[in-house]
């Protein structure tokens, strides 16, 4: 459950954040996350909020934007688009795949009064 580690640090994030912009409540937090962060956004969700308890985030939404993987295939030179980083290439079935983005856990967004 590296989730719960996540999420504490998001809430960190978002703390320091919203302190920048002189907040004084976060309604909304805006997540990008890859397809290949290996996070499970509903465990992410569910540790954010008991992350966010007694803190500025308390009971903030929580906006996940997945992303694609995507990889760059060397045995036949296409860029690709890829669900795990185990996968073949859709185009030749080779396993030389270089990861080239989906691995992003950002915050990106914060929506605040
Ligand atoms: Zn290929």
């Amino acid at each position: 459950m590296h989730e719960v580690a996540l999420a504490q640090s998001i809430v960190e994030i978002v703390r320091d954040q919203a302190r920048a912009n002189h907040a004084d409540c976060v309604k909304a937090v805006f997540l990008r996350i890859g397809a290949l962060a290996n996070v499970e956004p509903e465990a992410l969700s569910f540790g954010f909020e008991s992350a966010a308890r007694g803190t500025i985030a308390e009971g903030a939404r929580l906006e996940i934007e997945r992303t694609p993987g995507s990889a760059f295939c060397a045995g036949c030179g296409s860029d690709v688009q890829v669900e795990s980083r185990v996968a073949l290439c859709p185009s030749c079935g080779s396993g030389q795949l270089l990861i080239t983005g989906g691995e992003e856990l950002r915050v990106t967004e914060l929506e605040v009064s």
